[in-house]
């Protein structure tokens, strides 16, 4: 590869920018030219994109968003748009995308590399953690501290007043943040949607707190529980319990914003790292991931497919230690 160009596409997630720092600098390193392309596909579409050079990506590895700006491209799922995205390729002699994501952005490369012969290479950059091939992706880990650190708050004033409170987090279908984030906060109860909860387990739960003496209650639930929504969860808890003083906070976008954790911008720029060497060896269509430790490529069919289990032992931990 001569001439690569970057993307960030998708929900933003904090990290994306040392992703990116690390791989336009990881090219230059290796006399790759690197172009930055803004707004994710559109950027393509629409021809913008900008020269890149070790400097252009100075005092970002610890800003969150992304200086690039990321957007959800409807064009780009059109063939037309594709055709006109790959002839700003050819234009700017581009032979190769690093495209920094989530599964919908993996999507879109592996058609587009389909249908071109571009090669591409994704990089996980979501807070969901939903990403095949990868023990964690970018900007979970900063989400989950930015969560557990509202729910600790939130804690505070449900302990002064005897409150319950359902508190919901990000995550789209996957239960990582709610799983992770409950457990580091001492939740009463997670729920999450890779397991069939029942309200009467819930209840239980609360009946078991009031006979050991909690004053007060946090259940954490994923956006995508499928048992009910939250503001019905707190409803029918309060009609079985109406002496609780019950709220219900949704912690929404501030999960998505904030300085990335050392641990995200590691990683962030090992698989920044990583793509632009898989490039050079040849690899295409693949996704950089960190697995145990090290840099693994997985066919990028399979990152979007597939799908990460929820890890069943801290889901029992986490309800020994909830008694
Ligand atoms: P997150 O999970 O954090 O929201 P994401 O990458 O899954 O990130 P999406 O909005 O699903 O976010 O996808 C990002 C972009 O990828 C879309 O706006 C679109 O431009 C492109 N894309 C998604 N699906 C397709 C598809 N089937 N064909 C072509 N392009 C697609």
């Amino acid at each position: 590869v001569k001439k690569i160009a970057v993307l960030t596409s998708g929900g933003d997630a904090p990290g994306m920018n040392a992703a990116l720092r690390a791989v336009v600098r990881t090219a230059n390193y290796y006399n790759i030219e690197c172009y930055g392309v803004r707004e994710g596909y559109n950027g393509l579409i629409h021809d913008d994109f900008l020269k890149m050079d070790p400097r252009s990506v100075k005092n970002i590895i610890n800003q969150g968003g992304t200086i690039l700006k990321s957007a959800r491209s409807m064009e780009f799922k059109t063939k037309e748009g594709r055709q006109k995205a790959y002839n700003n390729c050819i234009k700017h002699g581009v032979d190769a995308i690093v495209c920094i994501g989530g599964d919908g952005t993996f999507t879109g490369a592996k058609i587009f590399n389909e249908e071109f012969g571009i090669k591409v290479i994704g990089v996980p950059g979501t807070i969901d953690n939903d990403i095949f091939g990868t023990d964690n992706t970018i900007g979970y880990d900063t989400a989950l501290n930015t969560a557990m650190e509202a729910i600790d708050k939130i804690r505070d004033t449900a302990t002064s007043h005897n409150r319950v409170f359902f508190i919901e987090v990000m995550g789209r279908d996957a239960g990582f943040i709610a799983l992770n984030s409950g457990l580091a906060t001492g939740a009463l109860d997670i729920l999450i949607p890779e397991r069939k909860d029942s309200i009467d387990e819930l209840f239980a739960n609360f009946r078991n707190a009031e006979r050991t003496g909690k004053s007060s209650s946090i259940v954490v639930v994923a956006e995508g529980e499928k048992l009910a929504n939250i503001y019905e969860l707190a409803e029918k808890t309060q009609q079985e319990f109406p002496d609780y003083d019950i709220r219900v906070a949704i912690l929404g976008h501030i999960q998505r914003g904030g300085s990335p954790s050392c641990a995200d911008r590691v990683l962030a720029s090992r698989l920044g790292y990583g793509a632009v060497i898989g490039l050079m060896e040849g690899q295409t269509n693949v996704m950089a991931g960190m697995r145990s430790n090290d840099l693994v490529y997985t066919p990028i069919e399979e990152a979007i497919k597939k799908h990460n289990e929820i890890n069943k032992e801290i889901l029992l931990i986490s309800e020994i230690l909830a008694i």
